[in-house]
């Protein structure tokens, strides 16, 4: 799996920080689509569809090797041909062996976040083969020579002016940062690609067992016209995309759309399931059907993570999450950004070496409200965090920072013990009184400590602890009570 950048997870994320444009982008995605989404669940007719469906996923994906079986024989019976890849090479080898054959030398692609998972333009064009996004927002990035930072909007990152420089730059049109006028000027460029394209690369939304058919979404047209103009079709899907039934199917998609872009149903749904046919006014010669394990039947098997595979790519916790809300998606250096990132890039592409996504969010369950497969992904992360902490030879996990381990080791012995509480207390209220400045706050830590007060001051600990104070405040009462009680006695004498 392709990942992470040329900047750390920390790089990024402070970079991502300081961009005025992404920041101003994505508090109106969050505030927009984020809020939505929990308001369109809330108004759902039946309160219940949001777990059943999930069961109905888990259920599938219990069953993942015959549904995925039904569906290479519905293609199969129609002209399709389905390949099996279990690592993104044997994927990229099939792909690029099909266009050495059929000697292609253009690509238009749909949205596929599997293709950028397993590299498969930089495979291409290693072969001499031109790739072109045909989706709006991934083209922008493309020729920006960017990553997407949104699974659905992948140019969040940029604003309407930057895209104009760029524009004008590649497509050589006079500056304008008018929306409408730069969508023309693109779709100009891209129906030329489109029309003297050799093969159409696309990803696929849904895989349907009972029909034999993929479906794929979209808002701009795009896809139609890559599965049907260039003269082959390759539809990459990633082995968990499977639904059993098109009810099944049917549901998820108003799930899909209005946890997406609160939509009842997007603008394009495709359903294809073969190359074209006799009497068909246009489609493909031939059809395929490439679909990828690369990690995930690791993840099925591991019932601790089984219900990540129920995910809809929908985008909708990094509209909610706090931490995708400041950093945006680049600081996740893959493809998949925000929690479901955070959660799927460690298991698919190694738990240490993205150890920063595991333990980069915050926890606090937004995410798995706003999911439309109610996944919980805090719980996920967490587990992620215990493996990092303790190791796991079943996951090839070294134990990640010992020092931390360590520390959290002593802390537990700590606050375990009131007696060693209380004199980490009387120790750390010593340790604290050089570095509390003019203001009552402690300014600057050194070492270790340090990342605590880069973006801010930290409250000192208080000069006494609540249980001495309700010492205090016992002894004060007691010894009234002691007083009051001599007085009584004085009194009756
Ligand atoms: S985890 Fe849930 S909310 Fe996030 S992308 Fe997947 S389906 Fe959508």
């Amino acid at each position: 799996m392709k990942t992470s950048g040329p900047l750390s997870y920390n790089e990024a994320a402070q970079e991502g920080l300081a961009n005025p444009c992404l920041q101003r982008s994505l508090r109106g995605l969050q505030a927009h689509y984020g809020k939505g989404a929990l308001a369109a669940w809330r108004s759902l007719p039946d309160q219940t569809m949001r777990s059943r469906i999930k069961a109905r996923r888990m259920q599938t994906l219990a069953h993942l090797d015959q549904a995925l079986e039904q569906l290479a024989n519905g293609i199969r019976a129609r002209g399709g041909q389905v390949f099996f890849a279990t690592t993104a090479a044997e994927a990229n080898e099939y792909v690029r062996d099909l266009a050495r054959k059929h000697n292609v030398r253009r690509v238009v692609k749909g949205k596929s976040m599997l293709s950028a998972e397993i590299g498969i333009d930089a495979a291409l064009a290693a072969d001499g083969v031109e790739v072109v996004e045909t989706d709006l927002g991934e083209y922008i990035v493309q020729q920006a020579g960017s990553a997407a930072s949104h699974i659905i909007a992948p140019c969040i990152h940029m604003d309407r002016q930057q895209i104009g420089h760029l524009f004008a730059e590649h497509l050589h049109i006079p500056y304008t940062d008018d929306p409408p006028t730069l969508t023309r000027a693109a779709r100009k460029a891209l129906r030329q690609h489109l029309l003297t394209a050799d093969m159409g690369l696309t990803g696929c939304n849904f895989g349907c067992a009972e029909t034999g058919q993929i479906t794929l979404v979209s808002n701009e047209g795009n896809i139609r016209m890559a599965t049907t103009m260039p003269r082959l079709h390759v539809a990459l899907m990633g082995m968990e995309r499977i639904v059993a039934t098109l009810d099944d199917q049917r549901e998820l998609l108003q799930l899909l759309t209005q946890g997406a872009a609160l939509q009842k149903l997007s603008t394009y749904v495709s359903f294809v399931g073969g190359p074209s046919r006799e009497g068909d006014p246009d489609g493909p010669d031939e059809f395929h059907l490439v679909i990828v394990d690369n990690g995930r039947s690791r993840i099925l098997a591991d019932p601790e993570f089984r219900e990540v595979l129920a995910c809809i790519r929908c985008g909708a916790c990094l509209n909610i999450c706090p931490v995708y809300g400041r950093i945006g998606g680049h600081a996740y250096g893959s493809p998949y950004s925000g929690p479901i990132g955070a959660v799927v890039t460690p298991l698919l592409a190694g738990i240490n070496r993205h150890a920063d996504l595991c333990k980069g969010e915050t926890l606090c369950g937004a995410c798995r409200e706003v999911c439309p497969v109610a996944n919980d992904l805090p719980r996920m992360l967490a587990a992620l965090r215990h493996k990092l902490a303790y190791g796991d030879p079943g996951w090839q996990v070294r134990p990640h920072n010992r020092f931390e381990a360590l520390c959290f080791k002593a802390w537990q012995r700590i606050v375990g013990s009131k007696v060693c509480y209380e004199i980490f207390l009387k120790l750390f209220r010593a340790l604290q009184r050089p570095f509390i400045g003019p203001q009552g706050m402690i300014g600057r830590l050194y070492g270790f400590g340090g990342g605590w007060t880069e973006g801010r001051d930290l409250q000192p600990l208080a000069s006494s602890s609540f249980r001495e104070r309700w010492r205090g405040v016992h002894s004060k009462k007691r010894g009234n009570c002691a007083g009051s009680a001599a007085e009584g006695q004085h009194d009756k004498g």
